[in-house]
């Protein structure tokens, strides 16, 4: 009953866990950019979907680069 202050459940700090928990917020606010870019430039949303796929394989690439020193569970 120490560590009551976070808001979500983590059960590893490792830095891999971390970064993989930054892709939902990550895809999310992407999504929502691109909703902006597509709403108030001359470009289709449908033209910027790639830029998601881009930025998940940043992410994952990110995931890969990072140590998993500390890794607890599975
Ligand atoms: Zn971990």
């Amino acid at each position: 009953m120490a560590e009551v202050q976070q808001p979500q459940r983590v059960s590893c700090r490792c830095p891999q866990c971390r970064v993989r928990g930054l892709m939902g917020p990550i895809v999310l606010i992407t999504i929502g950019v691109l909703f902006l870019i597509g709403e108030y430039s001359r470009y289709n949303i449908w033209d910027l979907w790639p830029i998601l796929l881009i930025v998940i394989g940043g992410v994952l690439v990110g995931q890969s680069l990072v140590s998993r020193q500390g890794h607890i569970g599975s």
